[in-house]
């Protein structure tokens, strides 16, 4: 199926599956994949390596802001990069699920993302998922789509992912911080997770992702007559 060069902004609690169905989609139609949460958790990452983040998640704003703008944060051929070091592993870990909740809510941490998303997202033709792509980033977005799923499927999905991976994993550690995350995301001051009013919700639950994907397709075919 040809569609147009749009933007697709997928939106949505943790761990509903907004990167696994993200990347279908861009499979699907040659778009260009953004996952925004890895700059966040890049972003956590280096705040931990360099102190500016401490046990109990105070951090230290102003130093942070200023080590900002030497931070070459990016993507590569094996996911999120700084500079030419692959991070894609270490973010990926518990410890910056713990803490990049906190740092997405800092506003100039915000700003640092926002930027490079948009410079990612300027030519269209892409698909990009996060919290606050179809509020904040693209608010333009000609297709939004807001993902949930009941909280117990998400974390016992989450924690097969990092099995899978060779990771520890305690299912009730990754349902306590996901709903941690979901708690924080949706109360921040700045671009709290909420759903975008022209955004379609898919609560998946209970779908696989052929199903998601059908569902988004029949979206498509209509809104864009296909
Ligand atoms: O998508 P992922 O779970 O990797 O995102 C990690 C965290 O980054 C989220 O819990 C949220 O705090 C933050 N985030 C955000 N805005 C986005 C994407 C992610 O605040 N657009």
């Amino acid at each position: 199926m040809q569609i147009p060069d749009i933007i697709i902004a997928i939106d949505g609690y943790s761990s509903t599956g907004k990167s696994s169905f993200a990347k279908i989609i861009a499979k699907e139609f040659s778009f260009l994949y953004l996952d925004s949460g890895a700059l966040y958790r890049g972003v956590t990452l280096f705040a931990i390596e360099n102190g500016y983040i401490g046990d109990d998640n105070t951090i230290n704003v102003p130093e942070l802001d200023k080590a900002l703008s030497g931070l070459d944060l990016h993507f590569g051929p094996n996911g999120t990069y700084i500079g030419k070091r692959c991070i894609e592993k270490e973010i990926r870990s518990m410890e910056v699920a713990g803490k990049v909740s906190p740092i997405a809510a800092v506003a100039e941490v915000r700003t640092f993302v926002d930027r490079k998303l948009r410079e990612f997202g300027r030519n269209g033709r892409i698909v990009m998922d996060g919290r606050d792509i179809g509020t904040t980033v693209f608010p333009d977005a000609q297709l939004k789509v807001f993902m949930t799923a009941d909280p117990l499927v998400r974390a016992q999905r989450r924690a097969d992912e990092m099995r899978a991976k060779g990771m520890e994993t305690d299912l009730q550690e990754v349902l306590k911080n996901l709903q941690e995350r979901d708690y924080i995301d949706s109360h921040r001051e700045v671009s709290p997770l909420t759903q975008a009013e022209d955004a379609i919700v898919l609560d998946n639950s209970h779908m696989t992702m052929e199903e998601q994907l059908q569902w988004l397709k029949n979206i498509i075919k209509e809104r864009f007559g296909l």
